[in-house]
């Protein structure tokens, strides 16, 4: 797709996100210091009215000057002949900044994504650096219209969801966080009702980094630099053959944010 399309359209995507926003993104679950919860398990957000998945898209000013970088780790569920004919759908350069850089980051990685590069899957599932989320395993739409994607039937899409962690768990990965970002960021009532017994909350983002199908790392930079404010989200991409530029754009963006008084944390610790 065309790069300015394409980007136009991410642009649409958080719009329409914002207008469907759903749960109470800045009020987590009340889970008290020394409650019976095991310090263990991840924080998610409680659910919505009548069980809806709910959606996190940024945490409030009162985490300080913090921002989250996610990547998205996308292959569908029918591109493995483009894999088996060499199209490189993972990113190990940038998964290898991120650690020199010792940039803490969570991975929304399909499952689709985990069965082709289980090594890799298994490596950022188990360094501390990083969490593994969900993606959903065919990285198909949940609604109508998103971006031409197949479309996955409302009553296949909980064990889509539930798929994508088995084969997390096959490829290795110990612990993925119960958090999962809709492909294309697409979602509706519907979806978010067909999610809630996953327990997962959906996680949006307030910072479009532009980085699918970018040719211009700055460009990327710009809008990443231009965008985050404390408790950001910023969207990005671990796929090379669609995000060619996000390891290069990565160098400047992690050093200037630092510079400005960032840290950078979990998607976990923002929630
Ligand atoms: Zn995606």
């Amino acid at each position: 797709m065309n790069t300015f399309v394409r980007r136009a359209a991410l642009g649409c995507v958080l719009g329409a996100a914002v207008l469907m926003a759903c749960g109470t993104p800045e009020a987590p679950r009340a889970t008290a210091p020394g409650s019976a919860a095991p310090p263990s398990r991840p924080p998610t957000l409680a659910p919505g009215p009548g069980g809806l998945t709910p959606v996190f898209r940024r945490a409030g000013r009162a985490h300080g000057k913090v921002v989250a970088l996610t990547f998205d780790a996308d292959m569908t569920a029918g591109q493995g002949a483009r894999a088996a004919a060499g199209e490189r759908f993972d990113n190990p350069r940038l998964i290898r900044t991120l650690r020199r850089l010792e940039v803490p980051a969570t991975v929304f990685m399909t499952g689709r994504w985990a069965e082709e590069y289980p090594r890799q899957a298994r490596a950022i599932g188990r360094d501390p650096l990083f969490e593994v989320a969900n993606h959903s395993y065919s990285h198909h739409a949940f609604t109508e219209d998103c971006y031409g994607l197949p479309r996955l039937p409302v009553a296949r899409m909980r064990a889509d969801v539930e798929r994508a962690f088995a084969a997390f768990r096959r490829a290795g990965v110990a612990r993925p966080m119960p958090y999962f970002r809709f492909p294309g960021g697409c979602y509706d009532r519907r979806a978010l009702r067909a999610l809630g017994a996953t327990g997962v909350t959906a996680v949006q983002w307030d910072v479009v980094s532009g980085d699918a199908f970018a040719t211009d790392a700055r460009a990327v930079v710009a809008e990443v630099l231009g965008g985050v404010r404390p408790g950001s989200v910023v969207v990005m991409h671990c796929t090379r053959s669609a995000a060619p530029v996000t390891e290069r754009a990565l160098r400047t963006i992690v050093p200037e944010l630092r510079e400005r008084g960032y840290r950078f944390v979990k998607v976990s610790e923002l929630i």
